[in-house]
């Protein structure tokens, strides 16, 4: 499977072949490509340097292996409200299998280290612990960041997964921001009834990501096509 990690020290999307049983770079050896993907049928996923150290962080203070009960997924494959950051590939779902005070206080070591973006409070999730490294600020009130041509992440690997989902079809899945994108951008804004500047803004983020929540799991089309 590929694995496509942001790089924000670099500036650079890169991309890393692994078997699902092989431990991915900057994550201290203690997370494999295929926890990464948890549920999710994608050959193809994409996360974040610092997720992966926060990661790397997080389970180095815990002192022992953390369960990862469930992590990436794409936005056709549905499951989650439409901008969830596990279709970013930054967030993770652990410790399902801990008893309720390992838990709680596996939790708050989360929150304490200052690593994360958001650590989900129990009272949203008692029964797992959802930290993310989403990276912002959201374009909307909530969610994903605005990209335009020259953005790069995960943010932008989501949109072009997303645009070939929505039968804008063509797009490379790469993280890379570039005319290619753009044109698509423009295509679907002009389907939708929206102003077709190529900036992906709430509007747009709104209008995309609600059309392609689960469609792939309604039709049972899981294969990877971009
Ligand atoms: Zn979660």
């Amino acid at each position: 499977m590929t694995v496509l990690i942001f790089n924000h020290q670099t500036g650079r999307m890169e991309r890393h072949e692994r078997q699902p049983n092989e431990a991915l770079p900057y994550a201290g050896g203690t997370l494999s490509a295929g926890e990464l993907r948890g549920r999710s049928d994608s050959e193809i996923i994409w996360t974040d340097r610092r997720a992966l150290e926060a990661w790397n962080r997080t389970r180095t203070a815990w002192g022992q292996p953390i369960y990862v009960g469930y992590a990436f997924r794409r936005i056709g494959e549905g499951g989650h409200a439409d901008q969830s950051q596990h279709y970013a590939g930054v967030a993770f779902d652990v410790a399902q299998n801990l008893p309720l005070e390992q838990r709680d206080r596996l939790r708050e070591l989360a929150a304490s280290l200052g690593v994360w973006s958001y650590v989900e409070p129990k009272s949203l999730t008692p029964t797992w612990v959802h930290m993310d490294a989403r990276q912002g600020p959201p374009a909307c009130a909530a969610g994903y960041p605005m990209l335009r041509e020259g953005s790069r992440g995960v943010y932008v690997a989501t949109l072009q997964d997303a645009l070939n989902t929505a039968d804008i079809t063509g797009m490379a899945v790469d993280g890379v921001f570039g005319p290619n994108t753009r044109r698509g951008v423009v295509a679907f804004q002009r389907q939708n009834g929206l102003n077709p500047d190529g900036i992906v803004g709430c509007a747009t983020w709104q209008a995309l990501t609600s059309q392609v929540n689960g469609v792939l799991r309604r039709t049972g089309e899981y294969v990877f096509t971009g």
